[in-house]
């Protein structure tokens, strides 16, 4: 038995019945980061230390012979923007790069709770921004399907280590695509939550509005798994909503899926089109019923989602003042001065980039024109889907228009990054739910499907995913 290729669930039974302890468990995938790591870069961190006592703990728990959560003893990854205890946890920035957490995020809290293993923190795009994690002020992270190309961002670390076997799971975080366009990418299962479904309580912030840590995984069980283990109330985040997540027993036949027209045209890759199309084609033989959809202000949803993220940016960066966390200049002759070189020190192009644009929207000459009018037009975004589900249940469309590009291919041009948010961004302006499923490869390069689903509705995406994935 490879120990590596099992997902949360077969774990889960292998500990129960005995087959191998946690401690095997966790040191097979420590031993598999220190050999393959070096070629894939999902790793910024490990936490070593924590992972070992952390399987102790679980063995101890399975031996007495009590019943046990599901994830107890799984080792995972997480991405490091999301805080563990005494652990570094750098947002893959500069400004952080010797930061220790000093409490834990409530995710963290919930998988502690539960008995997982953390193995260690994943790289990301800096703060998060970014599709690739060329961002990244540490390292790129590489594809494990093809090593010249991308992982995808910006938890490229978090779907790297999934694919190449280098963890059971991951922790990402999705503000307008990170989590499901590297799970395409590298071709595993990526859940953005709902907005306010998971507590972003100890998550790194970069837009406040749209962030929320979400589920990379090898199935869609196993996803889902860690979304009933991560969701609901916390004190901790005013935004957060009592979620009791069940799985749904959808009736697939029957269901009203939704083809958005506009999702389907210009710049998509012929290739991308044809996977996506013949599994809306297979989904139709099995009973389902497509409808045309359209959300007409698609074509806004980028132009608007580079106002409001990099508006958020702007105040929320401002707390790294060189004073309060992290990297501090101490060559500076007086305050200011310790403010703008730790800032032009610490902070990479990206964050600088979006601080600037974000800091004009909200200007007291320019809010009207930028920030006030992309929030009208989130709200025209968010009215799109709002008619869409009077009519369907749920949506289908590609994750991204293209499959992982080369490393470096599109590094001096931002803009050509942005676009590559076209399908995931909306979702998260409209604040609802959505996953990345693998379901076909161009060449080696897996691509991703990704359905969409109302507010709080994960249990129908999940359930029209779990058909999907036995139907391929
Ligand atoms: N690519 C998007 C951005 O750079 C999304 C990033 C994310 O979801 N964290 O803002």
């Amino acid at each position: 038995m490879n120990l590596l290729e099992l997902t949360i669930k077969e774990a889960h039974d292998g500990l129960k019945k005995k087959d191998f302890s946690s401690t095997e468990l966790t040191r097979a995938y420590l031993s598999e980061i220190k050999k393959n790591d070096k070629k894939i870069g999902a790793y910024l961190n490990l936490t070593e230390d924590l992972a070992l006592s952390q399987a102790k703990k679980a063995d101890e728990i399975i031996s007495s012979g009590k019943d046990f959560e599901f994830l107890a003893g799984i080792p995972c990854s997480v991405k490091d923007a999301i805080l563990v205890e005494g652990e570094k946890c750098t947002a893959g920035s500069k400004i952080l790069e010797n930061y220790v957490a000093p409490y834990d995020a409530t995710v963290i809290k919930k998988l502690k709770s539960k008995g997982a293993v953390i193995l260690g923190k994943t790289n990301l795009d800096e703060f998060a921004m970014g599709v690739s994690t060329e961002n990244s002020a540490f390292k790129v992270t590489k594809n494990p399907n093809d090593l010249n190309r991308v992982a995808g961002g910006s938890s490229g670390g978090s779907a790297a280590s999934v694919a190449s076997k280098e963890a059971c799971y991951s922790l990402g975080s999705d503000t307008g695509g990170s989590i499901r366009l590297p799970a395409s990418f590298c071709g595993v299962v990526g859940l953005n939550p709902t907005y306010g479904a998971v507590s972003r309580s100890g998550l790194v912030a970069m837009a406040s509005s749209l962030d929320q840590i979400g589920p990379i995984a090898k199935t869609v069980e196993d996803a889902e798994i860690i979304f009933k283990a991560i969701s609901g109330k916390d004190p901790l985040d005013a935004t957060s909503k009592d979620y009791n997540f069940e799985k749904s027993n959808l009736k697939i036949e029957g269901l009203k899926i939704g083809i958005p027209k506009e999702y389907f045209t210009d710049g998509i890759d012929p290739e991308v089109k044809k996977i996506i199309e013949n599994i809306i084609k297979k989904a139709k033989e099995r009973g389902v019923k497509i409808i045309e959809i359209s959300l007409p202000n698609t074509e806004y949803a980028i132009a608007c989602y580079y106002i409001i993220v990099p508006s958020e940016v702007s105040a929320n960066l401002a707390r790294f003042d060189g004073i309060k966390y992290g990297l501090s200049n101490k060559s500076s002759k007086d305050l200011f001065e310790v403010y703008l070189k730790s800032r032009g020190e610490g902070f990479g192009p990206e964050p600088k980039r979006r601080i600037l644009v974000g800091t004009y929207a909200l200007s007291s000459g320019y809010y009207d024109e930028y920030y006030k009018k992309a929030q009208e037009i989130r709200n025209l975004i968010r009215e799109d889907f709002i008619n869409a589900f009077k009519k369907v249940d749920l949506i289908f469309s590609p994750v991204s228009p293209i499959p992982a590009f080369k490393i470096g291919e599109k590094t001096n041009d931002p803009l050509s990054m942005y676009l590559m948010d076209i399908y995931t961004c909306p979702v998260k302006l409209a604040g609802i739910p959505a996953i990345s499923l693998p379901v076909g490869k161009i060449g080696n390069l897996p691509v991703g499907l990704q359905i969409i689903g109302n507010h709080f509705q994960e249990n129908n995406i999940l359930s029209m995913a779990s058909f999907i994935e036995k139907m391929l």
